[in-house]
Parts: structure tokens; sequence; C-alpha cells
């Protein structure tokens, strides 16, 4: 029997996404969800998507190592378990791979070492995806794990996107440089928008404006990144839910004198209660337009906040490329706030840039085009999948000649 399915998990501090995809046609097999993990109210939330069949478990589940054993459970009852032959390997998002992971890669003890030496700069999520690789590898110790990182498409930044203007021998000890981050999905949203142009990525230069909880945006020439909004974390940048985005850093230095605040205080502080959030209490752009539509000051002035940063990045990337085939809108609010889209675009006619209103008010699951048909600059709605990449990575990294004895 061959073997063509990939389950990919996503591993969170308190939470484990998993997906079983079969790579012969991309059909998704099982999708599911623990979360709050280590906790009393822990939930396991199973979809067998074939038979349409969701099951939902309810009470503790006390570690990672008993949220994966609950999953393979899960998937066994719906004989899709991980004792299948036909796995053909485990794919796991991983979110800091430094400079030096470019590539999907097999998992062995060297990448474990390296994943493990960037806890410094990832410390919330490195070792929630460490955790999850080993429970993988215990639970099926003969299948190919590979590692597919969340700063892997950015490591093609030049040095000069990627340098922050501090002494280089301090950078280098401390590892301080701009990673970047949602690169999966940079990836994979960069191609679809070639795609729905009919051209090739290379011939093809792309704004991804990737809005989520979390928002980045990235600069990508011909299929390679040069520039992205995220930094050394995933703090810099954009207004996103609950993080500020760029700021003048001497904030913290005036924060920690004049306001007594720790240095953990102030990472709090901009990490999880700033933002959308900070601005006005919520952090829903759904939420967050019904106030302003009620006419709500407060709602106005961060949603203002949030689109003249993106307009910003939307310019200063325009500058880095030179010239712009497409600007693509995805994740939860790029996909879904119409708003959004038309405020951050509005105004830039003079770069080419439009959106129609009838074909930005469409709602859909498909790669869309909203700019007017004559537009000089598309301006597309892409959704992003990178549960799909990181599959499609991990299935052709384990079929590729040299590693087909693996599976
Ligand atoms: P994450 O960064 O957690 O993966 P998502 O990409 O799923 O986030 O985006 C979640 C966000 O998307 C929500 O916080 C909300 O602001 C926004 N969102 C989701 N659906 C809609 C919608 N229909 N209209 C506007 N915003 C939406």
């Amino acid at each position: 029997m061959s073997s063509t399915r990939v389950l990919v998990l996503n591993s969170g501090s308190s939470s484990v996404k998993y997906q079983l995809i079969d790579m012969r046609g991309g059909e998704r097999l099982a999708v599911g969800l623990v979360e709050r993990i280590g906790e009393r109210t822990s939930r396991l939330i199973h979809t067998h998507v074939a038979a349409g069949d969701t099951r939902e478990q309810n009470g503790p589940i006390a570690d990672h190592e008993a949220a994966l054993k609950a999953v393979a459970a899960e998937l066994g009852r719906d004989g899709l378990g991980l004792d299948s032959p036909e796995l053909a390997a485990i794919g796991h998002r991983v979110v800091h791979g430094g400079e030096f992971f470019s590539e999907p890669t097999l998992i062995d003890q060297t990448v474990l070492t390296e994943i493990e030496r960037l806890i410094p700069v990832a410390p919330l999520h490195n070792p929630a995806n460490l955790t999850g690789i080993r429970t993988a590898q215990a639970l099926r110790p003969d299948l190919p794990q590979v590692a597919v990182f969340d700063t892997a498409f950015h490591t093609t930044m030049p040095e000069s996107a990627a340098r922050y203007a501090i002494d280089p021998k301090i950078a280098d000890r401390y590892r301080i440089r701009r990673y970047g981050f949602h690169g999966t999905s940079h990836a994979y949203v960069s191609r679809e928008t070639a795609r729905l142009l009919g051209r090739a990525p290379e011939d093809v230069n792309v704004i991804v404006l990737h809005l989520g909880n979390g928002a980045s945006a990235s600069a990508v020439r011909g299929g390679r990144c040069v520039d992205t909004s995220m930094g050394l974390t995933p703090l810099e940048g954009l207004v996103m839910g609950t993080r500020s985005g760029d700021m003048d850093p001497a904030v913290i230095f005036h924060l920690m004198r004049v306001g007594g605040m720790s240095a953990d205080e102030i990472d709090t502080l901009l990490n999880k209660r700033s933002g959308l959030f900070g601005l006005c209490g919520d952090n829903d752009m759904r939420e967050i337009r019904r106030r302003v539509d009620e006419g709500d000051e407060q709602a106005g002035l961060a949603f203002d906040i949030y689109i003249h940063r993106l307009k910003k990045y939307i310019g200063a990337y325009y500058a880095v490329l030179g010239r712009v085939d497409a600007v693509a809108f995805t994740a939860g609010v790029g996909e879904n706030a119409a708003p959004v889209r038309e405020a951050a675009v509005a105004g830039l006619e003079g770069l080419g840039l439009a959106v129609d209103g009838e074909l930005n008010a469409v709602r859909g699951d498909e790669a869309r085009l909203i700019s007017p048909a004559d537009a000089r600059v598309a301006v597309a709605v892409v959704p992003t999948d990178e549960e799909m990449e990181i599959a499609t990575q991990s299935y052709a990294l384990v079929n590729e000649p040299g590693n087909q004895n693996l599976t």
C-alpha cells in the first residue's frame, strides 16, 4: 500500500491543532483541536470529515503527551490511526528556525538540538513545538517527522532588510536580527496569487498582507521574500489584535524608568494588552466594525490607527519592490473584513491600487480579484492554508529521491 497521508501538527503552549490530509487529491480526512491542555476544562474537538461526524470530549488532559494520545485514539476510531501504513509523515509547524533552517527539514537529534537552542528567541513557541515533536516520535518512532518553520520563507531577505542598525557584534552574540514569522502563509499566498494571475511565481512581485489576530506584511519578489514586517519576535510591524507593532523602543525605557514597570510587565503589556485590544477593549474586527458603524469613537480611532499602519507598510513595500503586480489580503481579517481592504487601499490610486466595491463585498472561500478590471495592480483576497502548505512541503521532502526509503 502506498503511503500518501500526512498528519500536520501545530502544537501551541496549551493547544494542539491537527489535520490528516491525503496528498493524492489534497483531501482532508480528519481535522481537530485540543485546547486548554493542563487545565481541568480541556477540550478535544475532532471531525471525521468523510462521515461528517464531529465528536467532543471535555475534561482534564494533563499534557501534550496525553493530548496526542487522545488524538491518536480519535483517529483510530475512524480507521485513520497513527499505526496506518498509509501515513507517510508527520509535519510539524515550528515557529522559530533561526537563520539556519530555510527549508522543511527531516527531524533528527541535531535538528531537535538546534530548535532547543532557539528557545531564548522564541520562549513561548519553540518549547511547545518540541514537546509535540517528541511526543509524536514516541508514538511512531519509525515515521519521518518533518519540521516546517514559520521563519523559513524569510531567510531569503537581504542583510539590509534582516539586520537592525545596531553593533553587529552585539547582534551576533545575542542572535538579534529580523527573522519574520507567518512564513508558511506568506509562501503559500504569494504562490496562489501568482496562480490567480495565471503567471509563474518567478515573474510576479506581491505584497502579502496576513491579517489575523497576529498580523504581518511581506514583500515577495519573484517568489522570494525580500522584506517582512515582524522581526526578532512577532511584536514588530503592523498593529495586531493584542500586539502594538512598531513603536519607538524608548517607550520601553520610559515605562521602566518613569512607570516603574518590569521587563516582564512591559512584555505582557505590548504583546497581550496592546494593539486593537489595548486601544479599544476589543480585538475582534467584527466587533470593532460593529462599534464603528454605531459611531463609537474609541473603536473608530483604533480602526484608523490599524489602517494607517497598514497603509504605511503597503507604501514601504511598494518602494522596496519597485514594481508591484498584486497586493494579496489573507487570514481572518484579510479574508473577511471588506471595510479593512477598502480602507487600506483608499487614496492609493496614484500607485495603481483600487478595489471595486461590488467585488470587494463578495464573500467566499476561493481566491479572487477585487480590483477593477483595468487596474494596474491586482488586489486579491487569497485564503491562506498553512496546514496544506505544511503537508505539501513535508510530503515532497519524504518523497525526494534520497529519502524514499524512509516511508
Ligand atoms: P489567528 O492569528 O489566531 O490564526 P485568524 O487568521 O483566524 O487568527 O484571524 C482571527 C481574526 O479574524 C479574529 O480575531 C477577527 O478579528 C477576524 N475575523 C474573523 N472573521 C471575521 C469576519 N467575518 N469579519 C471580520 N473579521 C473577522
